[in-house]
């Protein structure tokens, strides 16, 4: 890796997708820090750049087709492509008391926001030896075990049918349980846990099973065009979503990294890892 392996990172401005840029600058790749917030990017560059690191921002709100697509424009015109994208940026929850609208804030964040920048950028990776890399940041809460109603859990396991059609068709089989109050997609153990962790848990579940659709559609591409598409979890990991709790930042960011860098040889795609480690979509 070097100058020329140009990375980009959403939610670069706190927490794991901090750290994974700083950790991708030292490797000497240049990094490309997304943030929503114009200041807030800012201030997590100025202060990168305080520790000796070449970093470059960049604006991109996830949620939001114009910043893609500006952002797309912006790194072809100036990189003429990328090597590697970590889809890091994630909300735990929404604060917004319409409890359709929570559920379709997460959603959009952390499923489509995935989605539509991946397929954004798809067309701009460029040839390369080493094989071009995606990381999604998801979690553990995505596995399908968490997925109680057996239809949806037999399609998400099913490898040669899933989709987007069929992704998209659990999430509004849940934003329709969110409507009329129900429990049937998750089938959670209680009420209370549905109103904690269903958004979040149904985005990752999506997160996860995005992850092997793109990897499974680009499988066939020939030697020097290769993209590996993983996804990983972090970990609880001390950072404002976590509330504090966990482990440092340096640990939540490892396995992205490491899956970033590992030599096109040891490359998989399509899996599910948690330190460093292959777990399956189980
Ligand atoms: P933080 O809350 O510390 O950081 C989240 C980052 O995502 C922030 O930079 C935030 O920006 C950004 N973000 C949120 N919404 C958008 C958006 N619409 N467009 C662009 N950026 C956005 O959380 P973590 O660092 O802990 O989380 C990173 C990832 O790790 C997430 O995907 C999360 O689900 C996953 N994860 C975290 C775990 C943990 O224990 N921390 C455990 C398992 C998974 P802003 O500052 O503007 O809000």
């Amino acid at each position: 890796w070097s100058r020329d392996t140009i990375a980009v990172v959403t939610g670069g401005n706190k927490g794991i997708g901090l750290e994974i840029v700083r950790q991708l600058a030292k490797q000497g790749v240049t990094t490309i820090l997304t943030a929503r917030d114009e200041s807030r990017g800012q201030q997590a560059l100025s202060a990168l750049k305080a520790d000796g690191l070449d970093v470059i921002f960049h604006q991109l709100d996830v949620t939001d087709s114009k910043s893609i697509r500006e952002l797309a424009t912006w790194v072809k015109a100036r990189f003429g492509g990328l090597d590697i994208l970590v889809n890091n940026a994630g909300i735990g929850w929404s604060s917004l008391p319409d409890k359709v609208l929570a559920a379709k804030e997460v959603l959009d964040t952390n499923y489509y926001g995935v989605k539509n920048l991946t397929h954004t950028l798809l067309p701009l990776f460029r040839p390369s030896a080493a094989g071009s890399r995606v990381v999604n940041v998801s979690s553990m809460a995505g596995q399908l075990a968490v997925v109680g109603n057996n239809k949806w859990k037999q399609q998400l396991n099913d490898e040669d049918n899933l989709n987007e059609e069929v992704i998209e068709s659990i999430i509004q089989a849940y934003l329709k349980d969110r409507a009329e109050g129900l429990n049937t997609v998750l089938m959670m153990p209680s009420q209370e846990l549905l109103e904690a962790y269903g958004n979040y848990t149904v985005s990752k579940v999506a997160c996860n099973a995005h992850t092997r659709v793109v990897a499974r559609d680009l499988v066939n591409r020939k030697e020097g065009e290769k993209i590996f598409v993983n996804c990983m979890c972090p970990g609880v990991t001390n950072t404002a979503m976590s509330q504090n709790k966990g482990h440092s930042v340096g640990g939540g960011a490892d396995t992205a990294v490491w899956l970033v860098l590992l030599p096109a040889s040891e490359c998989v795609t399509g899996k599910f890892f948690l330190k460093r480690t292959d777990r399956g979509f189980v």
